[in-house]
């Protein structure tokens, strides 16, 4: 097998027979473009870095623009042409049954590669990311007969007494790309997919260099159950080229992005070009509020997993604690408690509650991060460092002694770094939570009705979570206020994304 992995040499750390083949399989590492298994053109490959041990698990085909220009030729084609364009949608909406269920048969073997491939405990992978990818894509797949139009009769206002009838046309919007990040490699990429099939898109699917894997293992279930050749193409390759030209291109009708909020605004401007849809879901620094009455069994383990879940890898991670004053040093203390008892390591370690971070780059960010906030004046009641020199561990970190004005307290650090501050005034805390250009999630812990729904309302954010932080159901819609984003993922909502409404209207 082409693995040098020292966590995998040990019996403990072993993959399933499965998961070992798809890794060895040289061949499953390429682009997908109508149907094949493709090198890039350029012939070049990157490597697949296992975050725990620092070392190659594969080699990857390094797609670009020409790899991108062909993938959205053949998705035009798919789009326009062939099997796909005249399916209905119910048997669009069973080809997602299948594919759901293809994955279903192999959830342990996709969680130990995403384990392996993005550093995640696989047993988070089991718990959280498989079910949660399966489960939307079957969610998703019932929209697909469900998205109907609207009839409707009237007179119009400039000749009353006249009759027209009309109705709208829900239509898929076209070729789709979709560039993805690192953090759910898998659970994004079933995000994105899963209502642009329902639709009757086609899709150009970008993975994050980070982390393609499971992307491209995906596709070949896709394969398996038997989607139509071209209607989804798989290049992987880096953002500033592969990702760009998706971004960019003429033919591409529609855009829908995952990442950091900086590339957000690349890929709006890479946009005009033809005016293409645009959909973001972007970073955040989400407060967690925890008022003088909350519960604090339930919100001390919260606020704690609020932050470390993912290693703070999460676009919703409450990454701003705000403790009332009366009982700051009690729920400080519990946070700091729950984090120094977390069991950091190799995510293959089914002890392992956390894993290391993703690539030596976000370690360089975390760390930079830590040095900047204790420059800054903060104080680390826990962690604040990084663990050991192989692979990019880090110390689940809260810290104290921050300012409104500080970049630890602005900026997203996207790690296990908590800045955590007390308040007092309880009709203030709203404005202080809302003190960020950014405006994803939000939790507010309180045993009292009445503050949690007043709260709900004022918090500039997509999602408010009450006494729970990162609850996520293929059921309920997704996204940034702000400039976290445009447009919801999930929920009946997501369907928007991908579809456009024509007005049809006779004269009778
Ligand atoms: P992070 O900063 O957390 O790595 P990014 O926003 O950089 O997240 O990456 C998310 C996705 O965006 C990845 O698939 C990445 O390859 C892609 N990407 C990065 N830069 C660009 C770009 N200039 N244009 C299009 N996609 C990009």
């Amino acid at each position: 097998m082409d693995m040098d992995v020292k966590w995998a040499k040990d019996k403990k750390f072993a993959l399933s027979k499965e998961a070992a083949a798809f890794l060895a399989d040289k061949s499953r590492h390429k682009l997908l473009i109508d149907g094949e298994w493709v090198d890039a053109a350029s012939g070049e490959t990157f490597p697949a870095i296992d975050p725990a041990s620092g070392q190659t698990i594969a080699h990857i085909a390094a797609g670009g623009k020409e790899d991108v220009n062909r993938a959205v030729k053949v998705a035009r084609r798919a789009f326009e042409e062939g099997p796909w364009a005249k399916m209905s949608a119910a048997n669009r909406g069973k080809l997602l049954w299948k594919l759901a269920d293809l994955l279903e048969e192999r959830a342990t073997a996709f969680a130990e590669i995403e384990s392996l491939d993005n550093g995640k405990p696989v047993v988070a992978a089991e718990a959280a990311d498989l079910p949660l990818s399966i489960e939307t894509i079957r969610y998703i797949a019932g929209w697909a007969t469900k998205v109907t139009g609207q009839a409707h009769h009237f007179e119009p206002c400039f000749a009353p007494g006249e009759e027209f009838f009309s109705y709208t046309l829900k239509e898929p919007v076209g070729v789709v790309g979709q560039v993805i990040p690192w953090n759910f490699p898998l659970l994004m990429a079933t995000w994105k997919i899963a209502p642009a099939l329902a639709a009757g898109c086609t899709v150009v699917l970008k993975p994050a260099e980070q982390t393609s894997m499971t992307a491209l293992w995906l596709g070949q279930l896709i394969e398996e159950a038997g989607f139509p050749k071209g209607v989804v193409n798989i290049i992987t390759g880096f953002g500033e080229t592969a990702g760009a030209a998706v971004a960019s291109h003429p033919d591409i009708d529609k855009v829908a992005f995952t990442g950091s909020t900086e590339v957000g605004k690349l890929i709006v401007k890479a946009a005009t070009g033809n005016l293409k849809k645009v959909s973001l879901e972007l970073g955040g620094k989400s407060p967690a509020v925890v008022f003088p009455d909350a519960d604090l069994d339930l919100a001390i383990p919260g606020a704690a997993n609020a932050i470390f879940f993912n290693v703070g890898q999460v676009c919703t991670a409450g990454s701003r604690l705000y403790v009332h004053k009366s009982i700051f040093d009690k729920v400080l203390d519990g946070v700091a408690e729950q984090a120094k008892a977390i069991k950091v390591g190799p995510g293959l370690d089914r002890e392992t509650q956390m894993g290391p971070l993703v690539s030596e780059e976000q370690l360089k960010r975390v760390t930079g991060y830590m040095a900047l906030g204790f420059d800054e004046g903060a104080r680390a009641v826990c962690g604040g460092k990084q663990i050991g020199e192989e692979g990019f561990f880090v110390e689940p970190t809260v810290l104290v002694d921050v300012g409104p004005d500080m970049k630890v307290v602005r900026e997203e650090i996207f790690g296990p770094v908590v800045v955590a501050q007390p308040f007092e005034d309880l009709d203030e805390i709203a404005k202080v939570a809302n003190d960020t250009e950014y405006g994803l999630a939000s939790s507010v812990w309180t045993r009292d009705v009445n503050k949690a729904h007043r709260m709900a309302r004022k918090i500039e954010a997509g999602t408010v979570w009450v006494n729970c932080h990162h609850v996520f159901d293929p059921s309920i819609p997704f996204g940034g206020y702000k400039q976290s984003g445009w447009g919801r993922e999930l929920g009946q909502e997501v369907m928007d994304l991908y579809l456009q409404t024509k007005a049809v209207m006779m004269k009778l």
